[in-house]
């Protein structure tokens, strides 16, 4: 826990435990993976926060993802600036709908057509409906450890028969919900072919995050992600791209650009929305044609498309098209990784780095590859919390759980680095033996 005293953080919490359950409007934030209460945030500006009572960070949690640029970059605030004032919803379509489309398809290889939502579980939902309706058939194959959104149908984990019916994995979702939902590790395509052995024909769609994010960062195994290809093309089932944090993350084109693999359906948000609400789905037109209007499968948005969502969006993405972004951002993160690798040694902590581009976790483990979910259970979340401490209380914030991403913006300098890289020198001895 911290050695700084942050009172009003700590006051403001007192409040908010009372108004709103656990005092915050998603449960990571929390801090329940470190121990100790969260710190409230007034402002931020490019790869730094600033807490209620004044201190500043550096910033590795970035909003989770989105914020590829950093904090109220210059580019995203004139625009939205301009076009709050002209109105911030109609209820009808706009150009600046089209233009967001018209860069995600020139960008994703798998997107011919894209529809908008406000979040990426939004996304999610609809894209397993949208195959669900396509394929006639209602099981949907994810992998453990992955995250895909909080809708009823994948908040699921594995039954002592994977194979016929999952489990709800949260109080609230129906059996029948979760029953359709089979989990098998990421990374492992014989336990996928085993399932399709199985139960093929009743599989509608796997859906998988081609860079696992959401149990720490976990790279796809060489081969894994063509296995899923040619597995669900051999069945007829639906292969989606759970792309929300990879999405112009890992390159302007997501992980099927970097990987060379392209789905059937992939899901986006976090960075597409520039930081603010925004998720979307899309596919070839043949796929995306089954929604309505066009077709029978029902979806609908109030603020879906959002004018001022939009134009955050297609400020952020038109930045990230410039040449020399994604070799500027690896760097970045190839030097802070590389940094933290040298000082953990130092310390005598062993500890695995994983990092795809500008996305990384440092595992806290023996030092062994981190491949699953399994693996990734083996790291010590003690061990994370005591660094997660050591680093916040010297101005450094990473993510508050060991298994989530830490994320590099275009806004970190090499001061930034070198200044984390320092303090984590410090953090690491703290959490030493
Ligand atoms: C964050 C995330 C989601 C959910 O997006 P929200 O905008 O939080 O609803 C879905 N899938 C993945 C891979 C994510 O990381």
């Amino acid at each position: 826990m911290s050695a700084v005293r942050r009172q009003r953080s700590e006051e403001l919490f007192a409040r908010a435990r009372e108004l709103i359950p656990g005092g915050v409007n998603s449960p990571a934030r929390a801090f329940g993976g470190v121990g100790g209460n969260p710190v409230f945030i007034s402002h931020g500006r490019g790869a730094h926060v600033w807490d209620a009572d004044g201190n500043e960070y550096i910033d590795f949690l970035c909003s989770w993802g989105p914020l590829i640029l950093g904090h109220a970059p210059r580019c995203v605030v004139e625009r939205v600036r301009e076009v709050v004032g002209r109105g911030s919803s109609f209820g009808a379509p706009t150009e600046l709908e089209l233009r967001m489309a018209e860069l995600i398809v020139s960008a994703v290889p798998s997107v011919e057509m894209v529809r908008m939502v406000n979040s990426g579980t939004e996304a999610v939902m609809s894209a397993i409906r949208l195959a669900r309706g396509y394929t006639g058939r209602d099981k949907v194959v994810k992998m453990a450890g992955g995250y895909h959104g909080h809708a009823d149908g994948l908040l699921a984990r594995a039954g002592s028969t994977a194979a016929t019916f999952g489990l709800p994995d949260s109080a609230g979702v129906p059996r029948g919900y979760a029953a359709d939902t089979l989990t098998v590790p990421y990374n492992d395509a014989a336990a996928l072919r085993e399932v399709f052995a199985q139960c093929g024909e009743k599989i509608a769609c796997v859906i998988v995050e081609p860079v696992a994010g959401n149990m720490g960062v976990v790279p796809p195994r060489k081969g894994y992600l063509e296995e899923l290809r040619e597995i669900t093309r051999a069945h007829g089932a639906l292969l989606i791209f759970d792309e929300v944090i990879t999405g112009f993350r890992v390159a302007y084109g997501g992980a099927q650009e970097l990987y060379g693999v392209v789905p059937d359906i992939t899901t986006l948000g976090k960075v597409i929305g520039g930081g603010f609400p925004v998720g979307a789905y899309g596919g070839p037109r043949e796929i995306m044609e089954h929604m309505a209007p066009v077709g029978p499968i029902n979806q609908a948005g109030t603020l879906s498309g959002n004018p001022v969502a939009m134009a955050a969006g297609i400020a952020t993405l038109s930045e990230l098209s410039r040449d020399g972004v994604y070799q500027e951002l690896e760097a970045k993160a190839a030097s802070l990784a590389e940094g933290l690798c040298t000082a953990a040694e130092e310390a005598g902590v062993p500890l695995r780095i994983n990092r795809v581009g500008s996305m990384f976790t440092c595992f806290f483990n023996d030092g062994s590859p981190v491949v699953d979910w399994e693996t990734a259970n083996r790291a010590d979340r003690e061990r994370y919390a005591r660094f997660f401490w050591a680093m916040l209380d010297q101005g450094v914030y990473f993510p508050p759980s060991q298994m989530e991403a830490s994320f590099v913006s275009l806004a970190h300098s090499e001061e930034d680095i070198a200044k984390t890289v320092r303090c984590a020198r410090q953090a690491f001895a703290a959490c030493a033996g």
